[in-house]
């Protein structure tokens, strides 16, 4: 197994891979002028096993299409969509977010919660926003600077986990020399970064009997102890900001 693989059965059947919850998604559904009778065309990309993609789903008219590049967390889709009734309004596709085949003007909503860094901010906003009909929304959430001067301990741990971290001012620039209108911004609370890593926390031991206490499971573990240890150290410092955004 490779550490990816590892890293990926640490988060099967969670709800989350990522900082996020029920309050923020109707949070940034009410920064959208949305007319409840419409049919929407949504995008999910970095759904993940689609904890927030259930939820649009309940939330929302119209059809869901949710991307990831891990077979694994869409099957997990699959089948909670299909548990719930969903399986006629959310479709999977595997495919990496920079290479997406999608058209011009497609969707509605382009949504996407902790995963945009995996391709940089302003690279996933310019090729995302293209697929946003006019009039249509983005809801991206990001890592984000809360405080401009904040701890050379915190400052260096994101820099190495994430180069892309930065202040909401940039990144709101970024969606404004887009074409994109802000309509809402908010970062999220603590309780949305408890409701991602308390799970992972109860898995670490099983985990770890799983793979047999292998030197890359434990180096695994060793990583994201030391994320939520950083996050309860400097959480003052950082946050997830949701950007709401309207293509005008
Ligand atoms: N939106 C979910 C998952 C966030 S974790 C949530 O908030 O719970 C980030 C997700 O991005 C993972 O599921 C990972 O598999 C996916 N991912 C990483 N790189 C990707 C890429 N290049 N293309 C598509 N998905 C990618």
């Amino acid at each position: 197994m490779t550490e990816l693989d590892l890293i990926i059965d640490l988060h099967k059947n969670t709800e989350r891979q990522g900082p996020g919850s029920e309050s923020d998604i109707k949070r940034a559904l009410e920064c959208m002028n949305l007319s409840n009778d419409t049919e929407l065309n949504i995008a999910d990309i970095g759904c993940g096993s689609g904890g927030q993609t259930l939820r649009l789903a309940h939330h929302l008219n119209g059809k869901i299409i949710a991307v990831d590049l891990c077979s694994k967390f869409l099957q997990e889709l699959d089948i909670k969509s299909e548990q719930m009734g969903f399986e006629e309004r959310i479709s999977t596709l595997e495919k990496p977010m920079d290479a997406l085949p999608f058209q011009k003007s497609e969707f509605d909503i382009i949504w996407s919660e902790g995963a945009i860094y995996n391709i940089g901010f302003e690279a996933g906003i310019k090729q995302w926003k293209e697929y946003l009909k006019q009039g249509g929304y983005i809801a991206v959430s990001d890592i984000t600077w809360i405080s401009d001067s904040r701890p050379q301990e915190i400052e260096t741990f994101w820099h190495h986990e994430c180069p892309d971290i930065g202040m909401a001012s940039t990144k709101i620039k970024v969606l404004e020399d887009n074409g994109l209108t802000l309509t809402g911004y908010f970062y999220l609370s603590e309780n949305s970064w408890i409701n991602y890593y308390h799970p992972l926390e109860i898995k670490f031991e099983r985990f770890l009997n799983h793979h047999n206490h292998s030197e890359l499971a434990k180096k695994v573990v060793a990583e994201y102890k030391d994320e939520i240890e950083m996050y309860h150290k400097f959480k003052n410092y950082y946050s997830y900001g949701f950007y709401i955004a309207k293509k005008s």
